[in-house]
């Protein structure tokens, strides 16, 4: 069975940085390509980034019930094929979801064993400046951008991992051994050799100082500079 993660973040929290990170550093996962009717942006290309179709071509999928779970976002529309897990089972691959909130509720609703991981920023002000920095949206897009911020990290307790992106190389590092863990925990323990390897457990500690249990109290300053921002 193949393995669903699922990764949300609140806009400018580095997600697609690192998770095009990981898609280097992990073998066997395959990420699904999502459907928008957004205009593409910067030098994101067709195919890759998404696949920017128009909004009738969006509305025939949903007839022909094509999506897993879609959704609207900032106006657009955001949906993921059914057909990207049906590839992914068919390779013995596991499927990483970069979804929104409202989506990630429908997949933990269809697919329960998903895993999920949320990603927020160090505080407020580390957001908006790499909304800012990244240069690639309108003063009024990343206004509001941030007010969906505000109400997505409410969120964050729905979600099994907790993923504070901080230091790039070392969040990176963190969310690769959150996938190598939950895989390690999947595997039949007869396949695994009896005794677990010093890397193997690292990577399940790690993995466990990210859950939502354990990173509580790490979270409640990053909401608190939410609230007293903006
Ligand atoms: P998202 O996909 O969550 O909207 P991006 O991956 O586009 O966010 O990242 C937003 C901006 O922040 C980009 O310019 C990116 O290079 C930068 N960035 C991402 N992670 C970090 C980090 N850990 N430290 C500093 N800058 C970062
Ligand atoms: P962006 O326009 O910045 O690429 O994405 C905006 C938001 O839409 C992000 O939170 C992203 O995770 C979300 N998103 C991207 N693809 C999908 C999808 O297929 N379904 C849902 N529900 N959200 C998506």
């Amino acid at each position: 069975m193949s393995i669903v993660y699922i990764v949300s973040a609140p806009s400018g929290s580095g997600k697609s940085t690192l998770v095009a990170k990981l898609l280097t550093m992990v073998r066997n996962l395959d990420f699904s390509v999502s459907y928008t009717t957004r205009p593409p942006r910067g030098v994101e290309q067709n195919r890759k980034e998404y696949f920017f179709v128009s909004k009738e071509e969006f509305n025939a999928m949903i007839a022909a019930d094509e999506f897993l779970e879609y959704a609207d976002v900032f106006g657009n529309c955001y949906g993921t094929a059914r057909r990207f897990l049906r590839e992914a089972q068919a390779h013995g691959n596991d499927l990483l979801l970069d979804i929104d909130v409202q989506g990630a509720e429908q997949i933990q609703r269809k697919i329960p064993e998903a895993v999920s991981i949320f990603i927020l920023p160090p505080d407020w002000h580390t957001l908006e400046s790499r909304l800012r920095n990244r240069g690639s949206d309108a003063e009024e897009v990343i206004r509001r951008r941030l007010d969906t911020a505000r109400r997505e990290i409410e969120n964050y307790s729905k979600y099994d991992y907790i993923l504070i992106n901080n230091l790039l190389d070392q969040s990176a590092g963190q969310l690769k051994d959150i996938v190598l863990a939950e895989r390690l925990k999947t595997k039949d323990r007869s396949e695994l050799s009896s005794e677990l390897s010093e890397d193997e457990k690292r990577l399940l500690e790690t993995a466990k100082a990210c859950q939502l249990e354990q990173a509580q109290e790490r979270v409640q300053p990053i909401l608190a500079s939410f609230k007293s921002s903006g």
